[in-house]
Order: C-alpha cells, then structure tokens, then sequence
C-alpha cells in the first residue's frame, strides 16, 4: 500500500484560487482597494477607489448603502482588496465572480455593495484604457439622453402642486406626487401640522385608511392643476397588504399614473403577480432587491412592469446589465433607483445602462447640491428633465478627497425613518 502524504492545507498548495488564472492581456495590476465616505448632503455616501501600478491608472465605483457604511468600508477594505490586488483589473467578470463566491454563503445588501464598488470602479478602469465612456463599452448608445422624474412631496395637496408646477416650469415630464396625512403620514412628503388623534397609544401614527381615502384626492386634485400632458408616478414605499394595494390601484385607474411603486414589501413580492393581475395601473418594484437573483424573479414571475433595483444593492452595473436584458426579453421596462442615497458615481452607472438599453423606461432623477458637484467633479446634471452620460472616458467622474474629508458621515437620517413609521397602536410597520 503507499504511504499517503500529510498535505499542509497552506504550505503544500502550489496555488491560490484567486491568484491569476490565465496570462493577462496588459502588464498592469490592482495595487489597492480602499472605501471613501464622505456626506456632502448629510446623507453618508460610499465610494470605492481601486487603484492599479499604472500612472494615474484608478477607478471609481459606488457602495453606497447609507443604512450600513461603516460595514460596507470593513467589507470592502478587509475582505475584497487582499483577493483583488495583484490581479489584471480587465478581468471583471472574474474578479466579480471571485468576490461574489469566496464568501460560499451569498451576499446581502452589505457584500453586495461593497462588490458593487468593487465593479464599477472595474469598469470605470476599463473605459480609461480603452479611452472610451462605460456606455460605449457597454454596446453604445440606443438613445441620446434618459427621461427623469422628479419628487414632489408637500404637508398638503395644494403645497404638492405648487412644487409640481415648479418641476414642469423647469422642464420635467414626469413627477412624483406624495402628499402629507396627519401624524408620519404619506412617505416622501412632510405631515400635516397637529396631532389629531390624542387618544391613540401613538398618535402621530400612520393611518391606512386615510391614506388610501386621500391617494386619489390627490391624484384627482392634479389632474385638474396640471392637466393630461405630464406623467404622474407615486410611491407607496410597501405600506399595503397586496389586497390593500389593489383598491388603491383601483382608485388611481381615472388619473393614468406613469407607475405606482412598491405597493407591497419584499416579504409578499410573492403575491405580486396576483396584485398586477388585478391593477389597472403599471406597477414598479424592486429597489429593496438585495440579491440580483430576487430582482430577475420579480421580472420572469409577472409581477412588474418595471424594475427598480437600486443597482450597488444587487452587486453592481455586471448584474444590473443582465437585468437590463432580461427585462428587454420579459416586455418589461427598467427605472433605476437613484434618489440622494446613491453617489454620482451610481448614478452614472444607471445613465450608462439607461442610454445603451432597449428596456428603458424612466429614470429617478435628483439634483445634486454645490458640494457634491465639488466633491465630485463630472456629477451628471439634469437639463430640462435630461440626464445625458458623460463622454470621458470611463464614468467621467473624480473624487475631490480633501474636499470629501470636509463632509464627514455620521448617523444617516435614513436609519431614523426606516425604523420610524409606527400604526396608532404603536406597532412598528414596513417603512
Ligand atoms: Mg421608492
């Protein structure tokens, strides 16, 4: 019988698996990984900067998950730079799928942003040295620019308007309505002054009824201000029950809403098909998909008619562009997520996807602030409702450390309104 050999688990492997597997195309490497945050609106933003051993060679990617950065920094700088550095950054599908399995059980929303950074900032690389803009990398451009809505959200109807009027004033085509109720009241929008239910256990709480009495006084109310030629969108941020979220469906079919979003949270994504079924109005879902998994259900079971991924959540713009696909295959169109708790550099990353996809239907639009246009020099801007990609190479943006070291992160508003939203009994419910 032979004699077995010990094997020392480390010292007698001649390999590592995520050494490089195959011989590079280019002599350059990744040097290091490392997270930027930094909170020029006051909401924590998470950018991640790979940098390579070739001069002024580095890219830029988005980990933003406000809720969560400090452990998407610990992600990023202690378990994702010592399997990258040292490999070929043109190997992003590798390098992704390295990240994504390493960890054998699969990512939440903190791995998968922090990947996320990882990904973009690969990609940011490779348009660099192929002196083109990530869309061209991507197939080029099917359309010049992305179509954007904007937020609309006052303590009355009346106030809801007036910013409405203001938002088609300067361009917009497509605005979000959210109108305030007593107490939490509606998301997106302040409450109505006072607090009418003193009897309550916890009277500033929110009220189902209300709101599915007033959703459509508000939609009735501005068809009558601003007419039949602007697209109308409203977020439920997954209040409702899914036979809640058919009557208010329903009751919106006379105002020809754009979309309606998020009528239910992710734990009853399953009963989606079934609410779809049964609404008379475009249903869009999908930011809170941490997995990229869940959002390519939500496409194949017949449950939107557009997805919404907040794309760093799900891994990144390599996931994200095989939903884009999907979504062109399952007749359904694409509104990536990007309100103020996605970086420039995110938001880059949808307009890329958004310009070179059949499947594109709107994009979430914010308007950034002086100071993240200086921290990020390159920040996309809307021009009368229009978000058009950079043409530099890569995503055509750059962080301004020093001036991002002037805009510390500190405990996100965020975390405050996710926990927040309580019933008059007291009892927490879906944020
Ligand atoms: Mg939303």
């Amino acid at each position: 019988m032979p004699e077995t050999a010990v094997l020392d688990p480390v010292a007698d492997r001649d390999f590592r698996t995520f050494d490089q597997p195959w011989p590079a195309r280019e002599d350059v490497r990744i040097t290091g990984v490392r997270a930027i945050v930094t909170a020029p609106e006051g909401t924590p933003l998470v950018v991640v900067r790979v940098d390579t051993d070739t001069d002024g060679l580095y890219g830029l990617g988005c980990a933003t998950f406000t809720q969560r950065w400090h452990a998407v920094v610990a992600f990023v700088e202690q378990h994702l730079a010592p399997l990258v550095v040292g490999r070929y950054p043109g190997d992003i599908g590798d390098l992704i799928r390295l990240a994504r399995f390493s960890g054998y059980w699969r990512e939440g929303p903190v791995g998968n942003n922090a990947i996320s950074g990882l990904d973009m900032a690969l990609w940011d690389i490779a348009g660099k040295r192929a002196g083109a803009p990530v869309h061209e990398l991507l197939g080029g451009k099917v359309r010049a620019a992305a179509d954007t809505y904007i937020h609309a959200g006052g303590a009355g109807v009346e106030d809801t308007l007036d910013q409405a009027e203001e938002f088609l004033a300067r361009g917009w085509r497509h605005i979000r309505l959210q109108s305030g109720q007593a107490g939490i009241g509606t998301y997106g929008a302040p409450p109505i002054a006072g607090v009418p239910r003193a009897g309550a256990p916890y009277p500033r709480g929110w009220n189902v009824g209300e709101y599915l009495a007033a959703a459509p006084q508000l939609f009735a109310r501005a068809r009558e201000r601003l007419g039949d030629g602007v697209e109308l969108l409203h977020d439920v941020h997954s209040r409702l029950t899914p036979k809640e979220a058919v009557v208010l469906a329903r009751s919106l079919e006379p105002y020809r809403l754009f979309f309606l979003e998020d009528v239910v949270a992710p734990e009853h994504w399953d009963r989606l098909p079934d609410v779809r079924a049964q609404s008379p109005v475009p249903l869009a879902v999908g930011e809170l998909a941490t997995s990229v998994s869940d959002a390519a259900r939500l496409i194949t079971s017949g449950g939107v008619d557009f997805i919404r991924s907040h794309i760093s959540a799900v891994g990144g713009l390599t996931p994200a562009k095989k939903l884009a696909v999907l979504a062109e295959f399952f007749g359904v169109k694409t509104a990536w997520h990007a309100p103020g708790d996605t970086s420039p550099v995110g938001a880059a990353a949808n307009v890329a996807l958004d310009v070179t996809s059949a499947a594109f239907g709107i994009q979430e639009g914010h308007v950034y602030n002086d100071a993240t246009h200086e921290v990020f020099p390159g920040t996309l801007r809307i021009v009368d409702g229009w978000l058009r990609p950079n043409e530099d190479p890569g995503w055509g943006i750059d962080i301004d450390e020093a001036a991002a070291a002037r805009f510390p992160a500190g405990l996100s508003g965020h975390d405050e309104w996710a926990a927040g939203v309580r019933g008059l009994d007291g009892g927490l419910i879906a944020p």
